[in-house]
């Protein structure tokens, strides 16, 4: 299996996120997270690691806003030139505003840095330092190298491929940053994909894929499926629901599981299967799977009980839907596990 790859993700490490309480917390979305995955793809015998191709800025500015964008490329620089404790000691400071716009209509885009940072992030954990965003553009370029990977079906099976991204990107809305993510790499894909052909994305992060929705909501092409905590308890809080089912052209083309707290194999199964029908029905030419290993049993940010026979379990079953399928790497925070999990799910696709 090709496996898209690249070590600029280093680069990213912020020094702290916030977590409700304003606690300062080490960042989970850590580069050790990739040193586990790579791990344990480097025992296996059919990892094919591959770096990416560039594909410039394009694909992304079919996904989101080029304002977004480049605020996400200057924002650091803006910062650190105006205040000089971060010019003094620029590792120990990440960028988040701490006043976050309401969405009302008519709304302004301030033209202040602190101001659009609150326009443009919808958290304090998509943390921002120098290297962000080149390690963004690279998570995704990961990605769209994936999906052109198996673009064109060249044998009588269906192939696949994975794209271990990082930062991930299923929180990032068409001009938002949220929840690690400031790219959404799935969905860069997706779209790049849907010019060939119709696309189905089925979201198994143990958070609902907001930004995926957002991006696809008024879309009969993509096909968008997320199972995850119910928003209710769980993050992003205010998205993820049942009754949020697509708009527009786009009406019927989203579903939402949102399941509860202490969610194991069986479970968690019965819902996948609901959600595999719905994209047998919907007939596509290509999926793409943004992967979280936060359902995990024992994940420190997740309430899910799925094992690792459970990985096994859902990778056999959407390996049967028999389509080219992109897996993307999302979250997943029990580090020790990770690698493991992760080739677990993957060995069905191969
Ligand atoms: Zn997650």
């Amino acid at each position: 299996m090709k496996i898209f790859y690249s070590d600029t993700h280093r680069k990213h490490q912020p020094p702290f996120e916030v977590f409700d309480g304003g606690k300062r917390v080490p960042y989970l979305e850590n580069t050790d997270r990739m040193d586990r995955i790579l791990d344990a793809l480097h025992k296996t015998k059919w990892a094919e690691l591959t770096p990416p191709t560039d594909f410039g800025l394009d694909p992304i500015y079919a996904v989101h806003d080029q304002n977004y964008i480049a605020f996400l490329a200057s924002c650091w620089n803006e910062w650190r030139a105006a205040d000089p404790a971060v010019e003094a000691s620029p590792d120990q400071h990440a960028f988040l505003p701490a006043t976050f716009a309401l969405r009302r209509k008519p709304i302004h885009v301030p033209s202040n840095l602190l101001g659009k940072a609150g326009y443009y992030m919808m958290d304090l954990s998509a943390c921002i330092v120098e290297a962000t965003y080149e390690a963004a553009l690279s998570s995704a370029n990961c990605a769209l190298s994936a999906a052109e990977s198996i673009s064109s079906p060249t044998t009588s099976h269906p192939s696949s491929s994975f794209a271990l991204c990082r930062p991930p990107g299923h929180h990032a809305g068409r001009d938002y940053a949220a929840g690690y993510c400031f790219v959404n790499n799935s969905s860069v894909a997706a779209n790049w994909l849907s010019s060939k052909g119709k696309v189905a994305v089925l979201d198994i992060d143990y958070h609902a894929g907001n930004g995926t929705q957002d991006i696809f909501y008024e879309r009969n092409d993509v096909l968008t499926i997320s199972l995850h905590g119910d928003p209710d308890f769980e993050y992003p809080h205010f998205i993820g629901f049942g009754d949020e089912t697509g708009a527009g052209a786009g009406h019927g083309f989203h579903k939402n599981f949102p399941l509860p707290k202490g969610t194991g194999d069986k479970e968690y199964l019965s819902a996948l299967d609901e959600a595999l029908n719905l994209i047998r029905n919907f007939a596509p030419n290509y999926l793409v799977v943004p992967t979280g290993m936060d359902t995990f049993d024992g994940d420190p940010l997740g309430t899910f009980k799925v094992t690792r026979a459970g990985f096994a379990e859902i990778g056999k079953r959407i390996a049967a839907l028999d389509l080219q399928t992109v897996i993307v790497m999302e979250g997943g925070y029990a580090n020790e596990e990770l690698g493991t999990n992760i080739v677990t799910l993957l060995e069905n696709f191969k």
